[in-house]
């Protein structure tokens, strides 16, 4: 049986996704040229820019399209004016977010502040706010993590930092897991920026987008032409951004139907883990993602789990995508309190809407199996 459980690391796209792509390819002019060719691309980014800012509560304007997320991450951290203060973020960011801060360290010596997140995967609100003060100019933590699928409070979050920092304090996330799985409203949430990625709920691959809140100043990260605004130049990607807005309003519409099927499919595969012994879930069951488990068992290497699993036909990784095949532990694992040793034995494997108990119930057999045959 053949069984892709790496939802985290990427999705497969859905239909409506590649209907609009294969339709937006078709109609191939460049959405800066004054034709009616160009007029019409022109168009359909225009639409998709209004459907992504009303799935996030803004404005279409403040909504600027990229390739991705770790493009959305870098522009984010960069490139808003804020000063030079100081930075605070969580401990177990992707690496989008904290080799872009190591970068910015070397680079101008901004100090950046990094928040250990709780055993349980959490990042406490009041350790936010006792890094954070009016000399803080940036805050970043991401939504949901990648690797355990913790949801963090960003809400209160956003308020303690309006407590402790001054006024022209910036508040990202990184929201690449979130969107499209579980809500986010960055008026409710007091999000001033935040980066998402199409791959992640059922639209492309290079493609993502970065919100940031009128009056924010952006600088462009690259340098060119006039697109975005003047603000990220480059021919930009009709169909990936059109693919990606109808790819987001599915996911977000039924979120609720999904993510009760998801959930209930992730909690039968726990109950059968736990009865394997040694086993560990990591992170909090109640405040994660719907599709994700991230658990180890005791005296086996992760990375020796995922390739037996893929000898099955089971398609799950160790530690995050960016991670797996650097040979170091995940640091989000260590960050949550985990030895070196226990996060080496850590897999994660991320379900969806349309894996079914068949396919769950394969993961379970063949886990116990491969389990007891690496410890013996
Ligand atoms: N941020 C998080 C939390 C992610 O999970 C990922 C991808 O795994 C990224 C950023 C990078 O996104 P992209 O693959 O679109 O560059």
């Amino acid at each position: 049986m053949n069984v892709y459980a790496d939802h985290a690391a990427t999705t497969p796209m859905r239909a409506c996704a590649k209907e609009a792509m294969l339709e937006a390819l078709e109609d191939f002019g460049n959405p800066s040229s004054i034709h009616s060719a160009g007029r019409l691309a022109a168009m359909r980014m225009e639409s998709a820019r209004k459907e992504v800012a009303e799935l996030l509560n803004c404005r279409p304007s403040e909504i600027y399209f990229t390739s991705g997320g770790t493009e959305a991450d870098n522009w984010a951290l960069r490139a808003a004016k804020y000063g030079t203060g100081d930075v605070v973020a969580s401990a177990f960011e992707h690496h989008a977010i904290i080799h872009t801060l190591e970068a910015m360290e070397r680079e101008n010596a901004r100090r950046a502040e990094l928040v250990k997140p709780e055993r349980d995967g959490i990042i406490d609100p009041e350790r936010v706010r006792r890094e954070v003060s009016q000399y803080t100019n940036l805050v970043t933590i991401m939504a949901a993590n990648n690797e355990v699928g913790t949801i963090q409070p960003i809400e209160e979050i956003g308020r303690e930092i309006r407590k402790a920092g001054g006024k022209s304090t910036v508040f990202h996330t990184d929201a690449v897991q979130a969107v499209g799985h579980i809500p986010v409203d960055v008026q409710k949430m007091g999000i001033d920026m935040l980066s998402l990625s199409a791959h992640k709920f059922g639209g492309p691959r290079g493609v993502g987008a970065l919100y940031c809140r009128t009056g924010i100043s952006l600088d462009p990260l690259l340098f060119g032409g006039g697109q975005e605004r003047g603000h990220r130049p480059g021919t930009e990607n009709t169909p990936g951004i059109v693919a990606m807005a109808v790819a987001m309003r599915e996911a977000c519409e039924n979120m609720g139907r999904a993510a009760a099927k998801t959930r209930e499919l992730r909690d039968r595969l726990i109950r059968r883990i736990r009865e394997i012994s040694g086993s560990y879930i990591h992170g909090s069951l109640e405040k994660r993602l719907p599709g994700n488990i991230n658990c180890s068992f005791a005296g086996v290497e992760g990375e020796a789990v995922v390739i037996m699993l893929d000898l099955a036909g089971v398609c799950v990784s160790s530690g995050s995508a960016c991670t797996s095949g650097t040979g170091e532990p995940s640091h989000a694992l260590t960050a949550m309190g985990l030895s070196r040793r226990d996060a080496y034995g850590a897999i994660r494997i991320t379900l969806a809407e349309t894996n079914t108990e068949a396919e769950v119930d394969y993961i379970a057999d063949q886990l116990a199996e491969i389990v007891r045959k690496l410890r013996g």
